[in-house]
């Protein structure tokens, strides 16, 4: 068991070890189809890396951060610390002096247990998927639902302590358990996200994170803060389609989060685009309109990443744990003004995205009969 247990502090330790390198970079969305009420699958939006693979746009640029600027890396090294030294006797636990006050908190250290438990149980649920996912050059078509089911069941679930719900429109009636044989049920939940006007749509999963650490009271302290997980059934991630739809769901539901629980404001918020071997990450912060991109998609199934990407996934599902409260703070890193997004480049949009819920179980149609306010020029003069 302790061998087990020290595999995942390991894992974490390695990752640390590594915080030197560039974690996220910024993007700037130079058009979108944001207002207008497309469904998240018809979003379109191109950013500044999209449009630098053209010839004629050489000189696009983004900033980068690096893992310390991202993460709180003192209390992940204390949270090694202290659970290195549950392996040890008592006696040298009675020499340490005691450990930092950055980790007195029950939250984290139960994140700490949902990645102890998964590492514990990586090769099986590795397995899992790729008995689903990888199996299917040889056998037949896989079906999105497929992938979405494997990813719930063997990934995204665990690493959230049970916190994941699949839409259910994907979920068929008669067969709510997982794709790859090992029968352990699926959950379905309203996962719509958005209003009519705006973009909007069912996401394929929403994986809720830790609670947010309060420093200032408010009025719902329990509220956790929700991350959707877009599926792609191709392995194709440069897919600009399946971008664009996540980067629509990963600022709506920015907006949404920070609606529903005003303490995350300022939080870039993360959110998922799977496919079926990699994950790319996406964060927004909509205070400082910082749309954020991690730098290398985590891989899957690659054996010299496998821990790595268990790793990261994990901080990004906890960021409220782990992630700094500067990171996108524009006032007190002034030099990522030049940076933002520029998505809430009119107070139209601001004002529509002010709206915007999470949880929503339908959207109505709405009707296709123009309302306008008619002033005519005769009286205007
Ligand atoms: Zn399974």
């Amino acid at each position: 068991m302790s061998a087990y247990r020290s595999r995942a502090i390991n894992d974490l330790e390695a990752v640390l070890s590594e915080q030197n390198r560039s974690e996220i970079m910024t993007l700037k969305i130079i058009s979108c189809n944001c207002i207008g009420g497309k469904l998240f699958s018809a979003a379109s939006v191109v950013t500044q890396e999209m449009l630098s693979i053209f010839e004629d746009f050489p000189s696009e640029k983004s900033c980068t951060l690096a893992f310390e600027d991202v993460w709180d890396v003192r209390k992940l090294q204390d949270l090694v610390e202290l659970h290195s030294e549950k392996e040890w006797k008592e006696e040298v636990r009675a020499k340490k002096p005691k450990i930092s006050k950055s980790i007195q908190n029950n939250k984290d250290d139960a994140a700490f247990v949902n990645l102890e438990n998964y590492i514990l149980d990586l090769d099986y649920h590795m397995s899992c998927m790729k008995k689903v996912i990888k199996n299917r050059k040889e056998e037949r078509d896989l079906s999105k639902r497929e992938v979405i089911k494997a990813l719930n069941v063997h990934l995204f679930s665990p690493l959230s302590g049970g916190n994941c719900v699949i839409d259910f429109h994907v979920m068929e009636e008669d067969n709510c358990v997982c794709s790859c044989g090992c029968t352990t049920p699926v959950h379905a939940g309203p996962t719509g996200i958005g209003v009519e006007s705006c973009w909007h749509g069912f996401v394929d999963m929403v994986v809720s994170g830790n609670e947010l650490v309060n420093t200032v009271q408010t009025s719902d302290l329990s509220e956790k803060v929700k991350m959707v997980v877009g599926v792609k059934r191709e392995e194709n991630l440069l897919d600009s389609r399946f971008q664009s739809s996540v980067i629509a769901e990963t600022i709506t539901n920015s907006f949404a989060q920070v609606n529903r629980n005003p303490a995350v404001s300022g939080l870039p918020i993360p959110a998922f685009g799977c496919t079926p071997d990699e994950i790319l990450v996406f964060a927004y912060d909509c205070r400082n309109d910082m749309l954020l991109k991690k730098m290398v998609d985590l891989k899957l199934f690659h054996d010299d990443v496998k821990s790595a990407t268990i790793v990261m996934l994990w901080l990004y599902i906890n960021f409220t744990s782990f992630m700094r409260r500067d990171v996108t703070d524009t006032l007190t890193k002034p030099f990522l003004s030049e940076f933002t997004s520029e998505f809430c480049s009119s107070r139209q949009i601001e004002s529509c995205y002010r709206k915007v819920t999470s949880a929503t179980p339908e959207f109505y149609p709405v009707s296709n009969w123009p309302k306008l306010n008619y002033y005519s020029s005769a009286n205007m003069t």
